[in-house]
């Protein structure tokens, strides 16, 4: 029993990451860049989102967002009412967005009106590692608020990132939290090679070198 299961789970991937990669395909010939962006619910990731689609606007690159959530139209909404154009991706019972989903919502998207589109998962720090949707760039948030063994605890989901963000610096005293501790695990975990982008949504410290990181 315990075997068969493990072959379903096997193929399921096997068929994602298929899917994965024809969007992939599908953006790369409408000469669009992807970002998907994974991350606790709270982490700042539909506030990131709008902030790096504003900066984008100012340079005359046109963003599209899509927003995955079990349920509801908050992020959706937010998105719409900063300006941004979005389409709203209820997953029903899964706790992650896989490529099937996603090459869904890109059908239905005009491709040749936007430069960007950014890719909101579902709030959740495990599953989404082990699906990726053809993202160019999968990147996590996650936030001072979430304690400093963010990294020790959820290392799968930082190995299958290209850039790692660490948001609400501007309030880690309050929240008792070093981000120096952050910083060093994921050093640790990366072989040195990779240092996390430290950053506040809120006061937009550090977003420049987060649009550098994801080359935008
Ligand atoms: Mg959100
Ligand atoms: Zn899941």
């Amino acid at each position: 029993m315990h075997i068969v299961q493990m072959g379903m789970e096997h193929d399921v991937l096997k068929e994602n990451s298929r899917i994965a990669h024809s969007n992939y395909r599908l953006l790369k010939d409408h000469g669009v860049r992807c970002i998907e962006l994974m991350g606790s619910i709270g982490s700042g990731k539909t506030a990131l989102i709008i902030k790096l689609a504003e900066q984008l606007r100012a340079k005359g690159v046109r963003s599209c967002a899509i927003a995955g959530d079990v349920a509801g139209e908050d992020d959706y909404r937010r998105m719409r009412e900063s300006g941004l154009d979005a389409v709203n991706c209820n997953t029903g019972r899964e706790c992650h967005l896989d490529a099937e989903m996603v090459r869904k919502v890109l059908e239905n998207v005009n491709l040749d009106l936007y430069g960007v589109i950014f890719i909101e998962n579902v709030g959740n720090l495990v599953c989404p590692a082990d699906f990726p949707l053809g993202a160019d760039y999968r990147v996590v948030v996650v936030s001072t608020t979430e304690g400093d063994d963010m990294v020790r605890k959820h290392h799968d989901i930082f190995i299958h990132s290209d850039v790692a963000v660490l948001n609400k610096i501007d309030i880690a005293d309050a929240v008792d939290v070093d981000p120096d501790v952050i910083a060093e695990d994921y050093r640790k975990l990366t072989g040195g090679l990779k240092e996390i982008y430290r950053c506040s949504v809120k006061t937009e410290h550090g977003l420049g070198e987060v649009l550098s990181a994801l080359n935008l």
